[in-house]
């Protein structure tokens, strides 16, 4: 990102007629102004969706069991009615494949519009600051607040939002902690105030980071702590979609009588309000040009356009865009025209690749598994009858939410018998897995001195294309 300087990282002022606008930097409080809009309607949904999903997917069930769960203790992923199990870490492999090439290839495209519409930190802020706002106020509210001295009112305010805060903090350090701990036996735990040592920890833990980010540390997070807006930039190029003021429609900037002939005064469009400064929540200003601290949120781009709606000029003074078509206003050019660059394709094709080779191996996934090992203790048995007899162990792992009984079967060398131990029915319950003892025979005509290649099928008996197969050997004198 071509950063340009940033405003003094001290404490500075801007002034109009109604207003004065101070704005601090660094550690200093910021009191972003309520603002409403189109993008902030966008940003309204965005909260909505993700906030519903979060908080109702522990409550949702899918053959009696938690839709999605990481049951971290039984090392098994429940994932809306797919069991995974350490063994399918493939799957992890690929999402985090399909995660690094999708944000490489969505901020290319559309910079940051996952911070400023879907980051958790973005979010949560959003959802404090407007609890803070019905609370204590709008901005003007509250920094008069901050500045009163102390009184029953400041502490009553205080405190209100505070607590509200606090229990949206534990709310969502408890659903959380659902996603790993089956919801109902959380519940029951904290019925009887018996939740376990690491729930409570995790519930705290995630309720104070909830807190502390979204409510005390707000944009230090994104300036500070957060790698990705620190490597976005090289995933920046002259297509990318910004936020950005039009310098050259907006300057040079300057008051004036609303209706006059600002031009005839050498004037731009830019009327020096500093509205897009009072409403951003990082507490910069984008006529400085691109700034690494910018999350995105388009507040500037809604408080400019109601600006621009009064004194009648066109909207847009600050407006989505790309450096290329800043750059180059006798050219307009669709930013969606550019989608298709050598970079973004290149990433694109390898995102739509590994996206189709791991769905295709999620569609053949099978509900089943089984680790084979031979009896180590004998290598082949010559038994009274004459037959040659070789001992396996079979390990099956049922990953179906219903019990199954299953068929074993052997081929692979002429005239295989196949025998369970104890005949015991070859049945799993839902989710569970077990060890059987199997004996493979033949006679010695059949198989050759050494090593032979042998194939285990196995069938469940309620649904034939659940179906493994499995390669072992069959050792012959
Ligand atoms: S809101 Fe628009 S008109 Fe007002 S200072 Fe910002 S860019 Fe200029
Ligand atoms: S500059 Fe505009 S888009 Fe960027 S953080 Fe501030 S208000 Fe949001």
């Amino acid at each position: 990102m071509p950063a340009q300087a940033n405003p003094s990282p001290k404490t500075s002022a801007h002034q109009n007629s109604d207003v004065q606008t101070i704005h601090f930097h660094g550690h200093k409080k910021i009191y972003p102004r309520w603002i409403t809009g189109y993008f902030n309607n966008w940003r309204i949904f965005f909260v909505l969706v993700t906030q519903l999903f979060f908080y109702a997917v522990p409550w949702l069930e899918i053959n009696g069991r938690q839709a999605l769960l990481f049951d971290l203790v039984q090392s098994k992923f429940y994932i809306f009615g797919l069991v995974f199990l350490p063994q399918d870490f493939v799957y992890l492999m690929a999402l985090l494949l399909v995660s690094a090439f999708g944000l490489f290839v969505w901020t290319a495209i559309g910079g940051r519009l996952w911070c400023g519409y879907s980051c958790p930190q973005t979010v949560y802020t959003q959802i404090f600051l407007w609890i803070e706002k019905w609370t204590e106020g709008d901005r003007a509210a509250r920094i008069k607040l901050d500045q009163a001295p102390l009184s029953w009112h400041k502490v009553g305010v205080k405190t209100l939002k505070h607590s509200i805060w606090l229990a949206l903090s534990l709310w969502t350090g408890f659903t959380f902690v659902a996603y790993f701990t089956p919801l109902a036996e959380l519940r029951s735990n904290l019925a009887q105030w018996s939740i376990g040592p690491w729930d409570t920890f995790w519930i705290l833990f995630y309720a104070l980071a909830t807190y502390g980010n979204a409510g005390w540390l707000r944009e230090q997070v994104c300036l500070h702590m957060c790698p990705y807006s620190r490597f976005q930039s090289t995933m920046f190029d002259k297509d990318t979609l910004i936020i950005s003021y039009d310098r050259q429609r907006g300057e040079p900037r300057g008051q004036r009588a609303i209706g006059s002939d600002y031009q005839a005064k050498g004037l731009g469009e830019c009327i020096s309000c500093t509205m897009c400064v009072q409403v951003c929540p990082v507490g910069i200003d984008i006529r400085d040009g691109l700034q690494y601290e910018c999350i995105g949120c388009t507040a500037c781009i809604d408080a400019c356009d109601q600006v621009m709606d009064k004194v009648g000029y066109p909207p847009g003074l600050i407006r989505y865009t790309t450096a290329n078509a800043l750059e180059h206003p006798e050219q307009p050019s669709s930013w969606w025209k550019k989608l298709l660059r050598p970079q973004v394709s290149l990433f694109g094709v390898v995102l739509i690749l590994v996206i189709g080779a791991s769905s295709y191996s999620l569609y053949l996934h099978q509900p089943l598994k089984a680790e084979i090992a031979r009896e180590r203790n004998t290598l082949v048995r010559e038994l009274p009858s004459g037959e040659l007899e070789n001992v396996y162990r079979i390990r099956l792992q049922s990953t179906a939410e219903q019990a199954r009984s299953f068929t074993l079967s052997v081929n692979g060398l002429p005239g295989l018998a196949i025998e369970i131990d104890q005949n015991e029915p070859l049945s799993l319950a839902s989710t569970a897995s077990r060890e059987f003892v199997v004996r493979v025979k033949t006679t010695p005509k059949n198989a050759k001195p050494g090593a032979n290649q042998i194939r285990f099928e196995i069938t469940a008996q309620d649904d034939p294309s659940v179906k493994i197969s499995e390669v072992a050997t069959f050792f012959a004198p």
